[in-house]
């Protein structure tokens, strides 16, 4: 059995350490090995199964799409590209969309929408403010303006024309941009996810709001793993009250089908023409289905309600599981986006996770458990995952 899971001779490029496990099916928050062992999925595909797995409403939907048409072209009319864009216009109080299949392909086009709008007015080099900690993707672009070394260092030269500040520090913002005329933007996660669940402040987001009206910058937030209800608003810019101008979506979109998008507000609506950006995948009428159905899905089962719910439940019930343990730090996140930070690497704990507690989970930034479960958990989930993980991190962090 074991040779079904890891082969002796891969011709899989190894770009991932693995746990030793290969899944087969799914359904609802739970998943199921090929050998039949049952696991509680606490990383819904990495923030992405939105509605978990096997929902039978999103598989009935993409299923009688398949029988119509699966993939076009953009070079003609997609009914269900301005069905999607209308839904996503609707809740982020923003005008167009652009649609691709993946969160990099999102944040590129957020660049290079950020770059032309200053090229527009004559700024020959554009400069996008970036932050300490950002991961915004692995293309030389979206690795220019992610922060990681780990993820940067091997693919130099990177791009010219990123400026990395702290994260919630206003006057070093300030203080860094002032004067250089060439600031096109300022792009954010309104929470860090790879970066180690850091939420960006309200009030910080505000300022940066105000200082990119002042000075005529794009706003552009990566909502790629916050966005999609996992916070519990639509968007995780929504609870500062700030519209931004350009929003990148991925991850949740599509509940399992790669759908990514670029939500664009007035200021930057206009500034890609005919000619100056395109995908062959993007907006397909198959990826339009899957996101249209989980914005429908979502609506009916009250799942950002949900999100804020079962997610408080859940952090609370982690924090006082975890309180006075030695070598705990903090429970942080909103929603169903949920940090455990420890003070010591955790990496291993994903593996024995898998094997000993039977939990699908991931480890951000070294040291912080990264939950992102399906938004349908309810809370005797949530309490499931509490009674599988923290006897695990209590052995760990008593160095068992
Ligand atoms: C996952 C992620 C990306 C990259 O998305 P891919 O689909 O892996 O290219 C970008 N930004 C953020 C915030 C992410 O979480």
């Amino acid at each position: 059995m074991q040779d079904t899971v890891k082969p002796s001779e891969p011709h899989v490029m190894t770009t991932y350490g693995r746990v030793p496990v290969a899944l087969e099916r799914g359904q609802g928050v739970r998943v199921w090995d090929v050998n039949g062992k049952e696991y509680l999925d606490a990383l819904g595909g990495i923030a992405v199964n939105t509605l978990g797995h096997n929902h039978s409403k999103l598989v009935a939907a993409l299923h009688d799409q398949m029988t119509k048409l699966i993939h076009t072209s953009n070079y003609y009319y997609v009914p269900g590209q301005e069905k999607l864009a209308a839904l996503l216009v609707e809740r982020s109080k923003m005008t167009n969309v652009f649609f691709c299949s993946t969160g990099l392909e999102a944040n590129e086009a957020a660049i290079k929408i950020s770059r032309k709008y200053g090229v527009d007015k004559g700024i020959e080099k554009p400069v996008i403010v970036v932050f300490d900690h950002a991961f915004h993707g692995r293309s030389i672009a979206t690795m220019s303006a992610t922060a990681n070394p780990k993820v940067r260092n091997g693919f130099g030269p990177l791009l010219d024309g990123f400026l990395r500040v702290p994260a919630n520090d206003f006057v070093a913002l300030q203080e860094a941009t002032e004067g250089n005329p060439n600031i096109v933007a300022v792009m954010m996660e309104p929470i860090q996810g790879e970066g180690g669940l850091h939420p960006m402040r309200a009030e910080f987001m505000k300022q940066v709001r105000e200082l990119c009206d002042a000075k005529d910058w794009l706003f552009v937030v990566d909502e790629i793993q916050a966005g999609m209800g996992r916070t519990g608003k639509w968007f995780a810019h929504q609870w500062s009250g700030i519209v931004p101008d350009v929003m990148s979506l991925a991850k949740g979109l599509g509940s399992g089908v790669p759908v990514g998008a670029v939500v664009a507000g007035p200021k930057a609506a206009k500034v890609l023409q005919p000619g100056n950006h395109g995908t062959t995948f993007g907006g397909n009428p198959l990826a339009m289905r899957a996101g249209v159905e989980t914005i429908a899905i979502m609506e009916e089962e009250g799942l950002l309600a949900n999100a804020t719910k079962v997610g408080d439940y859940l952090q609370a019930a982690l924090n006082q599981a975890l309180a006075g343990t030695p070598g705990f730090v903090e429970v942080r996140g909103q929603g169903l986006m949920i940090g455990v930070e420890l003070n010591k690497p955790c990496g291993e704990l994903i593996t024995r996770g898998v094997q000993e507690a039977g939990l699908l989970f991931s480890v951000t930034a070294d040291t912080v458990i990264r939950i992102v479960p399906p938004l349908i958990l309810t809370e005797a989930e949530a309490d499931e995952i509490v009674t599988k993980l923290v006897p695990l991190v209590k052995s760990f962090l008593a160095g068992q």
